[in-house]
């Protein structure tokens, strides 16, 4: 029942009353519909195995710091056991089944996905940190979608590549980040799947749970052994397996410093490669947009999932002549967010992913404040154990600033201000990155001359982070090439 309160409550996992808000009781989602296991091994050859090298790395809640289980460290021989079984299942079994038969597979995938879908979404809530309500409207239906889009192209990739004989390229290796864990794995297992490619995944560190779960579906689904192998570790991991000579494609998604390694490594070898990398998204408002509309989709580009994403629209563009009453307005709302237990169904904000990613956050937004930003984080007490940020906003920014530059990957907004489209443009394409952008106005040729003229991979007009799997993604610059999703996502798994 909802009742005012006033002052902070400062409960662990619990959301945060503040002054004059008004406070929904907790509402939990339970933990009992999944089991978490006390300990993961690796997903090989169609069975969970026992690490060669012995070794476990343990799993943590970002919300609460809690152990929730301990998780197999893969060692190169591991990898090359993995790397084998996909190569043994893709000469014997998969590289060889027709597009038919493949997709029933992959629906089989998908139909068991979603019949288990809030086991996966509290799982991946407890995993990494982010609210239920992400986890269980965006990413989980999210991963089911792709597995249906990509189970019906497998029997249709003539069609597809009009003209041509489209050929599986053989075994991917995948390496995918903390932020989106189990769409992530879905975004690179079913394309390659579709297309007659074999994987071995590498889920990251702080995330690997839904990973491991998901090889249960596989079995599940009866899916040949070895068609997917699923390898946890660390960075380490992920780079042995980019040296592994016996892998026909690299598929990479996570940060530009990483991205340029693997480009290196992967330099003269017959491997293809895709990376999806970092974003400094700009988000544009222009003077005649919807400004309320709009301030929602601020909100949802940068805060919910606590700026975990990409594509999130972490540099605030907007027109002069509403900038004063856009912050007001946003300030007003960033009092309202709820930031605590991920695992509440009223929660906006949960928890950063690691601590590493916590301190990054509290040193890039120092270095704003540092180099003349203005800071404003609405007063919310946050839980006294795991790892937190409010949401934050910081004005006065101007393109030479770190803020504006760095991708900070938290709930921190850097807002520029422009007077004319040409200098919006101008400052949304002053970055190195080229992801993602978003635009809001209530004239669609000016929305459309921006869309044309901004370098990103993706822009919203009039809306934010809105996804589906038939819509390529990925970025120009150092954004990374190569795109995921759509018809262009399956292009990147065949040989013409
Ligand atoms: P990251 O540090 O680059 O890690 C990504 C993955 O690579 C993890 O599995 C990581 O393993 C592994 N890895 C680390 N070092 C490696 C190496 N030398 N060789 C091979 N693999 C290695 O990125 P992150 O911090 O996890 O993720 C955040 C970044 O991902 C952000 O920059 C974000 O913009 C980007 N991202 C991009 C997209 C997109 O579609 N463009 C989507 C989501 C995220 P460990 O975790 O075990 O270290
Ligand atoms: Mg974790």
């Amino acid at each position: 029942m909802a009742m005012p309160r006033t002052g902070k409550q400062g409960r662990n996992g619990q959301s945060m009353a503040r002054e004059g808000v008004w406070e929904y009781a907790p509402a939990p989602e339970s933990r009992d519909v999944v089991r978490i296991q006390s300990r993961y091994e690796l997903f090989i050859d169609g069975a969970f195995t026992p690490p060669r090298s012995g070794r476990y790395f343990p799993n943590v809640n970002p919300a609460t710091e809690e152990t929730l289980s301990e998780v197999a460290y893969a060692d190169a021989e591991d990898i090359d056991r993995a790397v084998q079984a996909a190569r043994r299942a893709y000469e014997t079994v998969w590289g060889n089944l027709s597009g038919k038969e493949r997709a029933k597979y992959l629906f089989r995938i998908a139909r068991i996905l979603q019949e288990r879908a809030r086991e996966f979404a509290v799982l991946e809530s407890l995993d990494s940190g982010k609210p239920i309500r992400e986890s269980r409207d965006v990413d989980v239906p999210l991963a089911v979608a792709h597995f249906f889009y990509y189970a019906g192209w497998a029997d249709k990739l003539g069609y597809a590549f009009h003209g041509r004989i489209p050929r599986p390229l053989g075994v991917a290796g995948q390496i995918i980040p903390w932020n989106f864990p189990l769409l992530m794995a879905a975004w690179k297992i079913a394309p390659a799947l579709a297309c007659g490619n074999t994987v071995v995944l590498k889920p990251a560190e702080t995330t690997p749970l839904t990973a491991m779960l998901l090889g249960e579906v596989f079995q599940q689904a009866e899916l040949p052994p070895g068609v997917v192998n699923i390898v946890t570790g660390d960075g380490h991991t992920g780079a042995m397996l980019v040296q592994h000579p016996n892998l026909d494609k690299i598929a990479f998604t996570g940060s530009t410093e990483v991205g340029k390694q693997i480009q290196k490594a992967v330099a003269g070898t017959r491997k293809r490669l895709t990376l999806e990398l970092g974003g400094k998204a700009a988000h544009v408002i222009f003077e005649d947009a919807a400004i309320d509309q709009a301030i929602e989709g601020i909100v949802n580009g940068i805060y919910f999932n606590q700026g975990h994403v990409c594509c999130a629209g972490s540099r605030l563009l907007v027109q002069e002549s509403v900038a004063d009453l856009v912050v007001r307005k946003l300030q007003r709302r960033l009092a309202r967010l709820r930031v605590g237990d991920p695992l509440d169904k009223n929660t906006d904000i949960g928890a950063i992913n690691s601590l590493p990613q916590l301190r990054k956050i509290e040193r890039l937004v120092a270095i704003g404040v540092q180099e003349g930003a203005m800071l404003y984080q609405p007063d919310c007490a946050l839980p006294s154990r795991g790892y937190w940020y409010p949401p934050t906003i910081l004005t006065q920014v101007s393109t030479a600033h770190t803020v504006a530059q760095e991708e900070i990957f938290g709930p921190v907004l850097s807002v520029l201000t422009f007077r004319t489209p040409d200098e919006a443009v101008q400052i949304a394409n002053n970055t190195r990155y080229g992801l993602s952008a978003g635009v809001w106005t209530n004239k669609g040729s000016r929305s459309l001359e921006f869309a044309a003229r901004v370098r990103a991979g993706v822009v919203w007009c009039n809306t934010y982070n809105k996804f589906d799997p038939a819509s390529p993604f990925g970025g120009y610059l150092e954004s990374g090439f190569g795109r995921e999703g759509g018809w262009h996502g399956l292009a990147a798994y065949v040989e013409l």
